[in-house]
């Protein structure tokens, strides 16, 4: 039988997979203090298998490249990640913990998040090399950066040298090569991310002028997620604004991730950057109202519902 398992790849995921450790609490304790908070809630996460999910839920077929340890967090994560049908056969298995995300939630539904990084700080640029049949028959690679920089690297590099679209989620921020920006399309960043790479003299800025800057930096097209207020994209010809559902959240952690695996599914199907931004928009305002990253993450028939 031919397998069709690389036919089947719209998506090559190179990121992080954390377990996430949630705790909810009614304030963020200041420094030296201690707040006691709720259960501890333990779900999938990390950027990297979150795009994976949020995308394969969606219906793309997805191939997740990174590294988790030989425990009980590995297995959460190969788990959610396999039953949202995104394929794992590159993942790499390290003598290191899974990586751990410490994650507070406030009533708001806001969150701060401490990473350890563990298995996921050991990807390296042989790892993504021995996934370059499968980069090179993708029609996106979605690269995020909670794993080691010369790995994300390797994976843009493979992927233009293949001429297949590059998506990067620069999260956390980190300092890129020219040639590495001008493959991107788009650059995904939110506002915190945005100022990084832009520098103090764009703070009061809105999103369109951010984008705009962004663009000037070398990408083909830039998208500025800005939380509840949606979206901005940035291509040569044009700068639109896209909002974002009116909804209720009660847990945001994770919605930038809901955003870039929609936007990636549907620009590997064929739509066009608005047009997929738009529907990425819709999807991450319905992963705020459920608790976790990757649970809640909705399938193509909630978002078009
Ligand atoms: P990140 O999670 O990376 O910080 P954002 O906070 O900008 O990213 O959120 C990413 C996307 O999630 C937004 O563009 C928007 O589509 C959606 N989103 C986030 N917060 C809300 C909200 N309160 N209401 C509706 N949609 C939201």
């Amino acid at each position: 039988m031919i397998t069709s398992l690389t036919a089947l790849t719209d998506i090559v995921v190179v990121g992080s997979a954390n377990a996430d450790l949630v705790t909810t609490v009614a304030r963020r304790p200041a420094a030296g203090e201690t707040v006691l908070g709720s259960d501890l809630r333990v779900s999938p996460g990390g950027k990297g298998a979150n795009q994976a999910v949020a995308a394969a839920r969606l219906g793309a077929g997805v191939a997740f490249l990174g590294a988790v340890g030989d425990d009980e967090h590995g297995q959460l994560l190969l788990e959610s990640m396999r039953s949202a049908g995104v394929r794992t056969e590159h993942v790499r298995t390290p003598d290191r913990p899974t990586g751990i995300a410490h994650i507070t939630v406030t009533p708001d539904g806001e969150n701060s998040i401490v990473v350890s990084p563990g298995a996921n700080g050991t990807l390296t640029t042989a790892d993504i090399d021995r996934a370059a049949s499968v980069i090179a028959i993708s029609t996106v690679v979605l690269v995020s950066l909670e794993v080691p920089m010369p790995a994300a690297l390797r994976a843009i590099e493979l992927a233009r040298a293949a001429g297949v679209r590059t998506v990067l989620n620069l999260s956390p921020p980190g300092p890129l090569t020219a040639d590495a920006l001008a493959a991107l399309d788009p650059l995904i960043v939110n506002e915190h991310e945005a100022g990084w790479l832009l520098g103090a003299e764009t703070t009061s800025a809105d999103g369109p002028a951010l984008a705009e800057a962004l663009l000037a930096l070398g990408p083909r097209s830039v998208v500025v997620t800005l939380g509840g207020r949606g979206a901005v994209v940035a291509t040569p010809d044009c700068v639109s604004t896209v909002a974002a559902p009116r909804v209720s959240p009660v847990d945001t952690t994770g919605a930038g991730d809901a955003f870039t695996g929609a936007l990636a599914a549907r620009l590997s199907a064929g739509d066009e950057l608005l047009a997929a931004a738009r529907f990425a928009v819709h999807a991450a305002a319905i992963s705020v109202t459920r608790p976790g990253a990757q649970p809640s993450y909705p399938t193509r028939g909630e978002v078009r519902a």
